[in-house]
């Protein structure tokens, strides 16, 4: 029997519908996950050259926290809801019931792989689905301790992981699923969103994309520039909300690169290519890529640009054309494209070469300025004064827009994501909604204008 089958006929023995069962459920994987700790930051040493502060920082402590919050709200959040009638159905009443949407599939991608993996496998369990995910093969040490904590710790019928390589997707992708919840680029995005719309499956795509941090000229470098630096670098810019390229007016730009370089020294030292808090490119394509942007831009570098067999330098460069080919594609690595402008309004131009980006971050402390670009431009989420810590808000939706993806998880939001909200009505006997019904005389008409103006 496929596991697909399996996972579906267990399903539907209604177990994962009981709620103590996903509270159990819940609690043996913080468990698992704590017992395997320290394998985990073995792995993730050996696959991104990841230090235990950083795992614990943005992948183990974030799952933790939703798992809690799974625990705490779960009761809550999966009463049925009664909600309001409008005075043209009088005689009925509404209710809204949560349900699981059945079997999920989640892929997740290499940068965060236990974050992306375990936050929205406690959507799913959190809202009573049995779950397929799909792990990294780009991270496979880190995969391979993942799929020992889901066999240890679940019957593969209720939740399963599997490894491999892209085939592996390819047929998993053939088989029917209630949902998939896609985590990667957007290239793959499209791939999965097609194969989806055979089955007319529905998707959530949490894809990247080029997001910009803009500096403008009434930013306060001297709080803020180290978040934008620990945004860019952390993970070796491997990160879907890292700040993509930075947008700067002119008068900030010596102040900006002189707080740039010392607080890269402060981070990671004279080295950062020894620094053990400096993260690897996660393999040798991605590295020849960002070195092919290295090179095409030579003579712009203004810090960094040195490499070794695994590592890229914090690099900084500075951008004269906008149209040139750094600016194409999300860079998904340690360098930071740097664009000056004049004028408040090129700023939208600027963005609206690659819209709809995952995250913005906006350096100001006028207020002008900051309801101007919030309201103006689209953008998933994001931070003012900041980078990257408004994922780790888990009260607040996070996902992308159109280009950046479609749908949002994290606490609330992943219960509604991984649930079907089933709407109900229940009709009085005595409703005097039969007025609706034909034969439609004048008297009729006028009851239906009526009631429904
Ligand atoms: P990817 O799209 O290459 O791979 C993601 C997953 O898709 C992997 O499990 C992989 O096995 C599978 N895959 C790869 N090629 C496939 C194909 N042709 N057909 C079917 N499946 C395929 O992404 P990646 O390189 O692992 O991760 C980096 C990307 O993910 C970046 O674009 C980044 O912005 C994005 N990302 C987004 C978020 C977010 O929350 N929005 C988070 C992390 C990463």
């Amino acid at each position: 029997m496929k596991i697909t089958e399996k996972q579906r006929a267990y399903y539907h023995t209604g177990e994962t519908r009981d709620i103590s069962f996903r509270v159990r459920q819940l609690k043996s994987l913080k468990e698992a996950l704590k017992k395997y700790e320290n394998e985990m930051y073995d792995a993730f040493m050996v696959d991104l050259n990841k230090s235990e502060s950083e795992v614990y920082l943005t992948e183990l402590g974030m799952v933790y926290h939703e798992i809690d919050t799974a625990i705490r709200n779960i009761r809550k959040w999966s009463k049925k809801t009664r909600a309001k009638t409008p005075l043209f159905l009088f005689g009925t009443s509404s209710k809204i019931y949560y349900e699981p949407v059945g079997t999920v599939l989640i892929i997740v991608p290499f940068n965060y792989p236990v974050q992306l993996a375990f936050i929205p496998l406690v959507g799913a369990m959190m809202a009573g689905n049995t779950a397929i995910v799909k792990l990294s093969e780009l991270t496979p040490h880190v995969s391979t301790v993942i799929q020992k904590i889901i066999s240890k710790t679940f019957d593969e019928s209720y939740v399963c992981a599997m490894q491999g390589e892209v085939e592996v997707v390819t047929q998993l992708l053939e088989e029917s699923f209630d949902l998939i919840f896609f985590t990667g680029s957007s290239r793959v995005g499209k791939i999965v969103m097609k194969a989806a719309s055979e089955n007319l499956t529905p998707v959530i795509l949490e894809l990247g994309g080029k997001s910009p941090a803009i500096i403008t000229e009434y930013a306060n470098l001297g709080q803020t520039v180290e978040s934008l630096v620990w945004g860019k670098f952390v993970n070796a810019g491997q990160t879907c909300v890292a700040p993509d390229y930075l947008i700067i007016h002119k008068s900030k730009v010596s102040e900006f690169e002189r707080l740039f370089r010392e607080t890269l020294l402060k981070f990671y030292g004279e080295s950062p290519l020894q620094a053990k808090d400096y993260g690897k490119i996660i393999n040798a394509s991605h590295h020849q890529r960002l070195v092919r942007y290295l090179s095409d831009n030579d003579s712009n570098i203004i810090w960094g640009g040195m490499y070794n067999e695994t590592k890229i330098e914090p690099t900084l460069i500075k951008i004269d054309n906008i149209d040139c080919e750094i600016m194409e594609d999300e860079i998904f690595g340690p360098i930071l494209p740097m664009i000056l402008y004049d004028s408040f309004d090129e700023i939208e131009k600027i963005v609206s070469k690659n819209p709809n980006p995952l995250a913005l971050y906006l350096y100001t402390y006028n207020k002008e300025e900051k309801d101007k670009i919030l309201n103006s431009i689209s953008f998933g989420g994001g931070m003012v004064n900041g980078t990257i810590f408004h994922l780790a808000n888990n009260n607040v939706p996070f996902g992308g827009i159109r280009n950046s993806g479609i749908g949002s998880y994290h606490g609330y939001d992943s219960f509604t994501t991984f649930s079907h909200r089933k709407s109900v009505m229940t009709m009085k006997n005595w409703s005097p909604l039969k007025h609706f019904y034909p034969p439609y005389t004048k008297k009729k008409n006028k009851i239906i204008r009526k009631l429904l103006k």
